[in-house]
């Protein structure tokens, strides 16, 4: 159920992604594109070197400062667009509701936010969560944390917001800049949304208007260096083009928090991938949840293969980072 419902959403945002696309070059369309200074140093273009293409879109890395990222990217009008409605976006809402996701999510949010309330010293914390999606980690917070968390979340597609109102979360419709500067919150939570933003640094300084004294960020992102994308590089169905505008390396992510003036207090890695990487290793489907054999890799590559390597390394499938917010 759940595979098959990843499945589609997979196939609904690849049929999404080639509408933008100009049929006679094979390129995201001109009306809808942009060509950017890299978002994270703001080299020019002839700093960019072309890494691949995929479903129309170019990735390249700023060789100053090593950003990966896609240029030309979609218009801004046209992404907020596509995140307030669309098909691919309803999907991937269901896939936060199905109830395999569901149990698989429960550690990986309690581990989180156990992890952040290790730095919080405050009794009672307001908590904003950023594009929280149809609120289940709200949801967590609330049936774990009612006493020591206060949490607000905000989210652009319609159906995730309408469902969490009705569940009782406190979730509103709106970006970060529309929110009231009179709300300080004291933990700011971005669970996979900053590779979807065309101006990460210019949202990450404006979280300063919104942040009580001491206030954390904690940001969760995929790994570019991972050992996963390192062996799948653009089979990754991470590399999207349209909606992951930006893929960080441990390195990358870190300048891009010290460059918006906050303090980094911690980073790691989580999940491996591992699954998927034999998988392909060995020619099959990376993506087959059916074929399960480890038969054809190479012995001295297991050494690589587990998930000590993997962590100890920071070659982890997504990439972890706790900052303070300096006001
Ligand atoms: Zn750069």
């Amino acid at each position: 159920m759940d595979h098959e419902l990843r499945k589609r959403y997979f196939e609904e945002l690849e049929k999404e992604i080639k509408e933008l696309v100009d049929p006679k070059t094979g390129l995201l369309d001109f009306r809808y594109a942009k060509i950017i200074p890299c978002p994270l140093c703001g080299a020019e273009i002839k700093d960019h070197e072309t890494l691949f293409l995929k479903n129309g879109y170019t990735f390249v890395r700023c060789t100053r400062c090593d950003m990966i990222f896609t240029n030309p990217q979609v218009k801004d009008d046209y992404l907020k667009e596509l995140y307030g409605k669309s098909c691919a976006a309803d999907l991937w809402f269901e896939i936060q509701e199905s109830s395999k996701e569901q149990v698989w999510k429960k550690n990986y949010y309690l581990d989180n936010i156990n992890l952040i309330l290790k730095f919080c010293p405050n009794k009672v914390c307001r908590l904003l969560d950023i594009g929280c999606s149809s609120g289940y980690f709200l949801q967590l917070l609330e049936n774990y944390y009612k006493d020591k968390i206060r949490a607000v979340g905000i989210e652009l597609n319609e159906k995730a917001v309408s469902y969490a109102s009705n569940k009782g979360l406190q979730v509103r419709k709106c970006l970060l800049e529309d929110m009231p500067k009179e709300e300080k919150y004291d933990i700011f939570t971005l669970f996979g949304l900053l590779e979807h933003l065309p101006s990460p640094k210019h949202f990450l300084q404006q979280i300063k208007d919104y942040a009580n004294p001491g206030a954390l960020i904690f940001a969760i992102v995929p790994n570019a260096y991972s050992l996963y994308h390192l062996f799948l590089q653009q089979k990754s169905v991470s590399f999207d083009g349209r909606n992951h505008l930006l893929y960080f390396s441990e390195n990358t992510i870190k300048q891009l928090f010290q460059g918006s003036g906050h303090e980094v207090i911690f980073n790691d890695t989580i999940l491996t991938g591992l699954d998927n990487i034999k998988r392909h290793i060995q020619w099959y489907d990376p993506y087959g949840v059916s074929i399960k054999t480890d038969k054809y890799i190479p012995w001295p590559m297991q050494a690589m293969l587990n998930e000590d390597y993997i962590y100890r390394n920071n070659l982890g499938l997504r990439l972890r980072l706790l900052a303070k917010i300096s006001c």
